[in-house]
């Protein structure tokens, strides 16, 4: 008898400077990965995807840069999901609430200190990036995971040994180097971008993506591109042209996408049946 097919779902809603919010779903377990963008355009992503705001379980957030944070003290006050974020972040959070909300809904995080949302468990790790107590996010479920891994100055070992073996993750393509340094952006800010606290260029993305390919990663989803300096096609030549080279073939041995700045990009699916079979 066919067992009952249940499914991990990861849908960016908005990617990029611009905004920053990603929705994932473990059965009818429901998390948003920052609230970067307005409340009210988050609520209208998440009823193009067929959810509801007011159905979110949790915002989960990575760090305390406006494009990640933007909306939620707005959401928070509106929806009520419960928020986790580390000690740095919150101390943002705070400094950009208008109103204050619900404190029974605020829990503090640490990096490498795993914590559930219902039956989700979540790795936060440390990323590489100018923000005080910066993290990303590893979901596991049902012995299936996925990561959400943005932000990152660099491919960082802790960054690498936290998300190896997740089998999809949302991961950085910020900026090829090239268009970065000819580009139009002050010469501070091109060296922030570029530095080891900064953003994660195309070739720096291309790397991650074939080491985590080797370790079982097929299904990748390129975020965070700057509007500036790459463009989707650029950022997806690097990786498509960097993974031929160890011989993996987009569409056949691993799927990749970029995540849309403005609004909700292809979901990811993963199937998983009752008893824990991947299919
Ligand atoms: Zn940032
Ligand atoms: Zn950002």
């Amino acid at each position: 008898m066919n067992a009952v097919n249940q499914c991990i779902q990861m849908i960016p809603l908005y990617s990029g400077s611009s905004g920053n919010s990603v929705f994932v779903q473990f059965d009818g377990i429901r998390i948003l990965v920052d609230a970067g963008c307005t409340t009210k355009s988050i609520a209208t992503a998440l009823e193009k995807v067929g959810q509801s705001a007011s159905d979110i379980d949790a915002v989960l957030i990575t760090h305390d840069h406006s494009d990640h944070i933007k909306g939620l003290d707005v959401f928070v006050r509106k929806y009520g999901p419960r928020i986790y974020a580390t000690k740095g972040t919150w101390r943002q959070i705070r400094y950009c609430e208008k109103k204050p909300h619900d404190p029974s809904l605020d829990y503090v995080i640490e990096a490498g200190e795993p914590f559930f949302v219902k039956d989700v468990k979540v790795l936060p790790f440390s990323t590489p990036h100018d923000a005080d107590g910066s993290v990303g996010f590893r979901f596991f479920y049902k012995d299936r995971s996925i990561s959400v891994a943005t932000d990152l100055g660099h491919f960082s070992e802790e960054v690498k040994n936290a998300v190896v073996g997740s089998e999809a993750i949302l991961i950085e393509a910020n900026y090829d180097r090239d268009m970065l340094w000819s580009g139009a952006y002050p010469w501070m800010l091109k060296k922030r971008v570029d530095g080891e606290n900064g953003h994660l260029c195309n070739l720096d993305c291309a790397d991650a993506v074939c080491f985590l390919y080797r370790n079982g990663t097929k299904n990748f989803v390129l975020g965070h591109l700057s509007q500036e300096n790459n463009t989707p096609m650029t950022a997806e030549k690097a990786i498509v042209r960097a993974m031929e080279n160890i011989e993996a073939i987009r569409g056949e041995s691993y799927t990749l996408q970029v995540a849309n700045r403005y609004y909700p990009s292809e979901p990811v699916v993963l199937r998983v049946s009752d008893d824990g079979e991947i299919q």
